[in-house]
C-alpha cells in the first residue's frame, strides 16, 4: 500500500460540490479583488475565532510580518519566539529588522512560558506563541506574563485553527492571531491565503491600509505599505471550508485519537495534551531516538513521512548572521533530531491507517 504523508484531494473531493459552485459565482461575478467574499469571510472567521476584526491577507507570513510592522516592531527591538518553529515565524520579525531571541519549547512542543521571563530585557516588545502542531500553547500564563512586563503577544496560528486553551480560541488571546490558509493547514485555500484576527479596531485599520499599498482611500497613501491582499475567489473557497471546518477537526481527531491508542512501541513516544488545553491534530508527531531509521523503515513499506522541522530556525543557514551555534537550545535541537509526522490527512481509510499502525508497532 502506498500511502502519502499529507494529501488535500480527499478534502476536495468531499466538497467538490460546493468549491467548484463558489468557484464559477466568483468567476462569473466580474470582481476578484476586495469585494463581497473576502468581506464576508473576515466577518465569518472573526465570529469563528472570537474576535471583533479579521483582515484576509495574501499568506501566513504576511499575517505575521504586517501584525509586527502595525505594532511598531522594528530595528532594535526584540521578540522572543520558541526555537523549534518554521520559519516563517522567524522571517514575520527579521522582515521588520527585528530581533527574534529564541527561548526553549516545553514537552508539548510549545513556547515553554517558564522561559520566557529571563529572555526579557528592556529591548524585548513581544512574546511570539506559536500553536505548534494543532496544539495551543498554555496561553493564560503567556498573557500573565505579558501584561507584568507590558509586552505585546503576537499568535502564530497557522497550524491552530480551532485549537482552544481554556475554552478559547487561538487567535483570540493576544493583540494579533495570524493565520495561515496555505492548502495544507488544516483550513486551507487554493493557494496562498492569510489572515490576522484581533480585537483592537486600530490595529486591524493599520493592517487593512498596509495590505492595500498604504492606502485607505484609492491613489491616497498614508504609509508605504505592500501588495498583501486575499483574493475574493480564496476567500469564497474558504467560506465553504469554514462551513466544514468542525466535521474535518472531528475526524482528524478521530485519526489521532486511534495513533494514541493503538500504537505501542517502546521505542516511540506519542504527542501528550496538557490538561485544559485543546488540539485540532495539523500534525500527529512522535518521537524517537532513531527517526532517520524509522523514517526510513516506514518509506520501505510505502509510507510517507514528514519531520518538522529538520533545521532549528537559529542554525538555518538564513540565520547564519544571528550567530548562533549548535548547542545553544538543546531542547530545540534535540526535538528537530528525533521528531516524525506520520500520515494524517482528511479523508485517510481506516485500511490506510491500519497499515500505518501496523507497520509502526513492528519497528
Ligand atoms: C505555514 C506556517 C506559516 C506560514 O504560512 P504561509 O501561509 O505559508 O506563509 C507560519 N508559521 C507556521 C507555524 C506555519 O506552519
Amino acid at each position: 500500500m502506498e500511502i502519502m504523508a499529507n494529501r488535500m484531494d480527499r478534502g476536495f473531493f468531499r466538497y467538490q460540490e460546493e468549491f467548484e459552485e463558489k468557484a464559477l459565482e466568483v468567476l462569473r461575478s466580474g470582481w476578484y479583488i476586495l469585494g463581497k467574499e473576502v468581506a464576508e469571510f473576515e466577518k465569518e472567521f472573526a465570529a469563528y475565532v472570537g474576535t471583533k476584526e479579521c483582515v484576509g491577507v495574501a499568506s501566513g507570513l504576511d499575517a505575521l510580518a504586517l501584525s509586527v510592522r502595525a505594532m511598531g516592531i522594528s530595528a532594535g527591538d526584540e521578540v522572543i519566539v520558541q526555537g523549534n518553529t518554521y520559519i516563517a515565524s522567524v522571517l514575520g520579525i527579521t522582515m521588520n529588522g527585528a530581533t527574534p531571541v529564541f527561548t526553549e519549547p516545553d514537552e508539548y512542543y510549545n513556547i515553554d512560558p517558564e522561559g520566557i521571563e529571563e529572555k526579557i530585557t528592556e529591548k524585548t516588545r513581544a512574546i511570539m506563541a506559536v500553536h505548534l502542531y494543532g496544539q495551543a500553547s498554555r496561553m493564560e500564563r503567556i498573557m500573565e506574563i505579558a501584561q507584568k512586563h507590558h509586552l505585546q503577544v503576537i499568535e502564530d496560528c497557522a497550524q491552530s485553527h480551532g485549537a482552544c486553551c481554556g475554552g478559547k480560541m487561538t487567535g483570540s488571546f493576544g493583540a494579533a492571531g495570524c493565520f495561515s490558509f496555505y492548502p495544507s493547514k488544516n483550513i486551507g485555500a487554493f493557494g496562498d491565503a492569510g489572515a490576522v484576527c484581533t480585537d483592537d479596531p486600530e490595529l486591524a485599520r493599520k493592517i487593512r491600509v498596509l495590505r492595500n499599498y498604504g492606502s485607505q482611500k484609492r491613489y491616497y497613501n498614508e504609509v508605504a505599505g505592500v501588495n498583501s491582499r486575499l483574493d475574493e475567489i480564496q476567500a469564497g473557497l474558504l467560506r465553504v471550508r469554514l462551513r466544514h471546518a468542525d466535521e474535518c477537526e472531528a475526524e482528524r481527531k478521530a485519526l489521532c485519537g486511534r495513533y494514541l491508542e493503538e500504537i505501542k512501541n517502546p521505542k516511540i513516544l506519542l504527542p501528550k495534551c496538557p490538561e485544559g488545553v485543546g488540539t485540532v491534530w495539523h500534525q500527529f508527531v512522535v518521537r524517537t531516538k532513531e527517526r532517520d531509521a524509522l523514517a526510513a523503515y516506514l518509506k520501505e513499506q510505502g509510507i510517507g513521512t514528514l519531520i518538522h522541522y529538520p533545521v532549528p530556525p537559529h542554525l538555518s543557514e538564513a540565520y547564519r548572521c544571528l550567530g548562533y551555534q549548535k548547542g545553544d537550545f538543546p531542547v530545540t535541537e534535540q526535538y528537530a533530531g528525533e521528531v516524525l509526522s506520520l500520515p494524517l490527512y482528511n479523508g485517510m481509510t481506516r485500511e490506510e491507517q491500519d497499515y500505518v499502525i501496523h507497520a509502526v508497532n513492528k519497528f
